[in-house]
């Protein structure tokens, strides 16, 4: 059994890359291009994993969080920030926003699927530890 992974990126090249890259690996993946959808969807399917852009249309990666926190239904998803962004303390300001991880855009195809994984309960990976 392999995870659901809302992806919420107004970029559609960078959402296609994510989601290329997760399919590749055996992941059902959901996309929002903004962040209302990925509101509606974060609700409807519940997703495993949320990974979220930081700078959306209609609402941003903050207020979807911010959202998902203070509703019971999301409140313990994991959701990790993407952003282009990558000024000195931004991470912190991402952390204490309530987002579970941050990673900066361009996407490492090489790396990313890894970076993504421990944020996913061991049962929902698809790619297992080497040696196991
Ligand atoms: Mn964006």
């Amino acid at each position: 059994m392999s995870a659901r992974i809302l992806i919420a990126e107004d970029h559609a090249d960078s959402l296609a890359l994510m989601q290329y890259l997760l399919s590749a690996h055996g992941y059902t993946t959901i996309s929002a291009p903004d962040g209302e959808r990925a509101l509606h969807e974060a609700h409807a399917q519940l997703p495993d994993l949320i990974i979220c852009d930081l700078q959306m249309p209609k609402l941003s990666g903050f207020e979807v969080v911010s959202a998902l926190r203070q509703d019971v239904r999301t409140e313990a998803i994991p959701v990790i920030a993407v952003t282009a962004f990558s000024m000195l303390g931004d991470r912190e300001k991402v952390l204490s926003a309530g987002f579970n991880g941050y990673f900066s855009k361009p996407i490492e195809p090489d790396r990313f699927v890894a970076q993504v994984e421990p944020f996913l309960p061991k049962a929902l990976r698809a790619v297992r530890a080497s040696g196991g």
